[in-house]
């Protein structure tokens, strides 16, 4: 009896001997950086082209169309009389009448060119919200050092940002070795398909490779990643698929009074509740890995042991993170039953009955994959699935966090936000990059700007604004971005 106990207890401390070894050789991922001095930027200025900006309501799906466009072609206006060394020295395209695209021409055709990318649409401000606004939405206020109002952080804060970037490199007589193309689509937030998606198929004609693209998504945040004291940057290695599938039931209607043991409200119902139950499985692989890979060598010692020992505590960790739902959303394949409908009189059988479900799909988990898993789930001929509505796109591929491109991104962020770590993350929301997926293979989702967790409910909400000084740090991120891109990356 001793001696098993004797056993039991050295197993032990070889296991936590191992564990501890795991977290030891669990080394950090940051690079050590040189600093830069960050190139001048005039705030101010700026803040003032930005602010014009946002004046201009450049809604994706808003009727009437014709009225639309004129306020897209007003904005093309005003970006050629705010940014004229771009206007003069690149090539612009208008792209599906409302869309830009730009063409920074290189020195050496012999590298891959570089794409930033950006938006020029942004969503309405609901009915009835506009008088919450602390200054009205479509003003562009500066006031209390922000830059107030709709489009500020969701994107045209990006989107004047990269044109300040070149604006700036142009005036120091800077003159890159890889052409750089700035692509802004108009429809973004209506799912891309009228410009990003038409702009990625002409530079497809072209035969375009890029070397790398950057687009909105992660930031820089503080208290997000748990465990880490640091500010973190995410940047999105990688976005979830979209789907949304139909079902619907068809029975014989009727009296209510003699009914079949279900109805086809009750069949659905059925079919809902098995789904629920049969959630998709857990991972902690791809770009979920690698976050905690990035991450985790900087978290606190608890944090840090759990992290480095995936191999044993995987099924722990997915459990905690499981349990709520942004990290849950993180892990794996999630569905929400959005819609549902079916009868018309409360002493009537529906003849049929349809609900909605949608879908965001983890690297790895095919559209195919997930329809042949709801219907397994749902077991029940009586149940159709269908897709339903025209947004469905498989998850983006995974960007490779060894590669170059990667590398001088990280550096980028180690030279102008000193302060921050960089971790690559799994996007669960999409952008306008699901378009120029065959363009490059690495693509990256970042906005090199610090952002709260009120911030993050600003965007699309009420009192969406941008802070003076974090605007100065994103126009000098894209300097420097390009710089590197053109002096590091070989
Ligand atoms: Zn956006």
């Amino acid at each position: 009896m001793k001696k098993v106990g004797l056993g039991i207890l050295s197993a032990g401390a070889l296991l936590l001997a191992v564990m501890l070894l795991k977290t030891a050789s669990f080394t950090s991922r940051q690079i050590a950086v040189e600093p830069v001095a960050a190139a001048e930027v005039d705030g101010q200025r700026a803040a003032r082209n930005l602010s014009r900006a946002i004046q201009f309501k450049t809604f994706s799906d808003q009727a009437p169309r014709k009225s639309n466009s004129a306020e897209f072609k007003a904005f093309h206006g005003f970006l050629e009389e705010a940014f004229p060394r771009i206007h003069r020295n690149l090539q612009r395209e208008i792209i599906a009448d409302n869309s830009l695209l730009y063409t920074w021409k290189g020195s050496d055709d012999s590298l891959a060119p570089i794409l930033l990318t950006a938006h020029l649409d942004v969503v309405p401000v609901a009915a009835d919200t506009e008088d919450d606004w602390t200054y009205p939405p479509f003003a562009g206020r500066i006031a209390d050092n922000y830059i107030w109002g709709r489009g500020s952080l969701d994107d045209k804060g990006c989107l004047l940002a990269t044109l300040e970037a070149v604006e700036v490199l142009l005036g120091d007589g800077y003159i890159p070795r890889r052409t750089l193309y700035l692509a802004y689509g108009h429809d973004e937030e209506d799912g891309g398909r009228g410009g990003a998606a038409k702009i990625a198929a002409l530079l497809q004609s072209r035969k375009v490779k890029a070397e790398w693209i950057l687009d909105e998504g992660g930031s820089i945040t503080v208290g997000i990643v748990p465990g880490v004291s640091q500010p973190v940057a995410l940047v999105g290695i990688a976005e979830k698929g979209y789907l949304t599938l139909e079902l619907t039931v068809e029975q014989e209607g009727g009296h209510s009074s003699m009914p079949p043991p279900r109805s086809a409200i009750g069949i659905l119902c059925s079919a809902i509740h098995h789904l629920q139950n049969d959630p998709f499985p857990a991972k902690l692989e791809g770009p979920t890995r690698e976050l905690f890979e990035f991450a985790g060598p900087e978290m606190s010692f608890g944090m840090k042991f759990l992290f480095a020992n995936q191999w044993l505590l995987g099924p722990l960790i997915k459990i905690q993170l499981a349990k709520a739902n942004s990290t849950n959303a993180g892990i794996r394949t999630t569905f929400a039953p959005t819609i549902i409908a079916g009868g018309t009189k409360e002493n009537v059988l529906p003849q049929a009955a349809r609900a909605v479900v949608n879908f965001r799909l983890y690297p790895g988990d095919s559209i195919g994959y997930v329809v042949e898993h709801v219907k397994k789930a749902i077991d029940d001929p009586r149940v159709q699935v269908r897709p339903s509505g025209p947004d469905a796109n498989e998850a983006s591929p995974v960007s490779a966090v060894d590669s170059p491109s990667f590398q001088v991104l990280q550096r980028t962020v180690g030279q102008i936000f000193p302060e921050a770590i960089v971790a690559p993350f799994l996007m669960l929301a999409g952008t306008d990059t699901k378009h120029y997926a065959g363009l490059s293979d690495n693509i990256f989702r970042f906005l090199p700007m610090y952002l709260t967790s009120a911030d993050l409910e600003r965007i699309h909400g009420t009192n969406e604004r941008l802070g003076v000084d974090n605007y100065e740090k994103f126009i000098a991120f894209y300097i420097q971005m390009i710089r590197n891109s053109n002096k590091i990356l070989e």
